[in-house]
């Protein structure tokens, strides 16, 4: 429970027009679907938002004849610098309405509304500007002799970071000359709708961007498309081997960014509150829906029992509830599907034998929810060790030497990231050394920043995205 109440702090929702339907956008325009329309609800309320159409095969084929239209005539012919000017008109109206997306992210995905204003849309805005700085310096970013782009790119992404996932994709593609048919997750197409009015308004030249909506199968029709040069897809690790599967035998080139279960290690000489702060950033920020969230807490045994009791005491204070209200801390699960999965997942937890632990608070009676949860006495064969759950559960197992922290950390089909809480460089330069991940944190977890590379081992994926590594999956070089 909290310790004291918070009187309601709501944000506005009067920023967003939304239209109560929205088409495809193609070729600069907002046209109908030839599929079976569906709804976008808000997960805190079942509220439907809008109705979105579905984009058939002949809809994706039509989207990626006008990428390639538009690539042909237009943005392979275009300058490096004029590029540039789009990425950095776009970044610069994603400022201009950055409440808009933010309340619209809030209400379609279901984060707390500090996360959509504070972290994905001021940092969508900057992966425009960081990428836009790129567009007339390819050659000298060290990606091979001679970089250009590919073509036509197929982009797929998820619903954890709608917005967010849309800048990591679109903004190098177009800073290195790509054209671009992207597609949004299901359950969060409608920021994406609102960027397709955003390219409009940057005059971005019709079919550079294309934004087709639907589920599995639009992005299928995406994947198997013949007129596609390179597939970047961000989702789970099953869809992904579908889509390398897929692909396996033709030209097409992929980034694949897949799921994970990082191990957060914690050291008994680590500064313990701020590690706690860490462990409740690293798994219950954006309700645990982050592949490379820290939902594996590794703790020292001989302060294993300090950093529980205080971890408890700090999510005691987790405020759940209204995405919109500037308070709250954990919003809403991203679909009932989802939410279906983490109850499962939890259950499996409890009954082989992990001791389950939540905070306890009043959850709203509409909508998905679930509380923040612990569970402790975790050991290596658990599925809540094992299987990645997507939401705001931590599993807690112990270690007693740094190479069993290793050994254990390691033990994971999974190597997308992985974090260090200790005072000692020199371990943190060791145990960065011998994780399997993509990424690291020492001190810290969940930073995000468009100059930095991000991406996975084994069954996390391959391909890097952000900084001058993000550019490289989007140029081929040579003669
Ligand atoms: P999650 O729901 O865990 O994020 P998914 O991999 O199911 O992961 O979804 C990520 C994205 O992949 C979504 O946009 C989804 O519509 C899309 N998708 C799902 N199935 C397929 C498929 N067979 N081919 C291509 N894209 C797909």
């Amino acid at each position: 429970m909290p310790t004291f109440e918070y009187a309601p702090a709501p944000e506005s929702r009067s920023v967003v027009d939304l239209r109560t339907s929205y088409g495809l956008f193609i070729n600069g325009e907002f046209v109908d679907g030839g599929g079976t329309a569906f709804k976008s609800i808000s997960p805190a309320t079942e509220e439907v938002l809008a109705e979105v159409s579905e984009a058939t095969d002949a809809d994706v084929d039509a989207a990626v004849k006008a990428a390639r239209t538009a690539y042909t005539r237009v943005w392979s012919r275009m300058s490096g610098a004029d590029r540039g000017k789009y990425l950095y008109r776009i970044a610069r109206i994603l400022q201009e309405r950055a409440r808009e997306f933010a309340v619209l992210e809030s209400l379609d995905n279901g984060k707390p509304i500090k996360e959509s204003r504070d972290v994905d849309i001021p940092l969508a805005a900057a992966h425009f500007f960081y990428n836009a700085g790129w567009a007339d310096k390819l050659e000298f970013a060290s990606l091979g002799p001679n970089p250009r782009a590919h073509g036509v790119v197929g982009q797929i992404i998820p619903w954890n970071f709608p917005m967010l996932m849309l800048a990591w994709k679109i903004a190098p593609a177009l800073a290195t000359g790509n054209t671009v048919v992207l597609k949004p997750a299901e359950t969060t197409p409608l920021t994406a709708l609102l960027f397709a009015e955003v390219c409009q308004q940057a005059d971005l030249p019709p079919g550079v961007v294309n934004i087709v909506t639907g589920a599995g199968p639009t992005g299928q029709a995406i994947v198997d498309h013949a007129g596609i040069d390179k597939l970047a897809f961000t989702g789970s690790t099953g869809v992904g081997k579908m889509i390398a599967r897929a692909i396996a035998g033709t030209r097409k080139k992929a980034t694949l960014e897949l799921g994970g279960k990082a191990a957060n290690i914690v050291f008994d000489d680590a500064p313990i509150d701020q590690a706690v702060e860490g462990i409740v950033n690293g798994i219950f920020f954006n309700q645990g829906h982050v592949c490379c969230a820290g939902s594996r807490l590794l703790v020292q045994e001989s302060i294993a029992d300090e950093v529980e009791r205080r971890l408890k005491r700090r999510l005691d204070t987790l405020r759940v509830g209204d995405p919109l209200d500037k308070n709250t801390d954990v919003g809403a699960i991203n679909s009932r599907a989802q939410l279906d999965r983490i109850v499962a997942l939890t259950d499996a937890g409890e009954s082989e034998g992990a001791e389950r632990w939540d905070n306890g608070c009043e959850l709203p009676s509409k909508g998905f929810w679930f509380r923040p949860t612990v569970f402790t006495g975790v050991t290596q064969t658990h599925r809540i060790a094992q299987e990645e759950i997507f939401g705001p559960v931590l599993s807690v197992l112990t270690f007693r030497t740094p190479q069993e922290a290793v050994a254990k950390a390691n033990n994971t089909p999974y190597g997308l990231s992985a974090g260090i809480w200790t005072e000692k460089g020199s371990r943190i330069l060791w145990m960065a050394d011998q994780l399997k991940a993509g990424v690291v944190w020492a001190n810290t977890f969940n930073k995000f920043d468009p100059t930095s590379p991000f991406g996975g081992y084994k069954e996390s994926g391959y391909g890097r995205e952000g900084g001058r590594h993000g550019l490289e999956p989007y140029v081929k070089t040579g003669a």
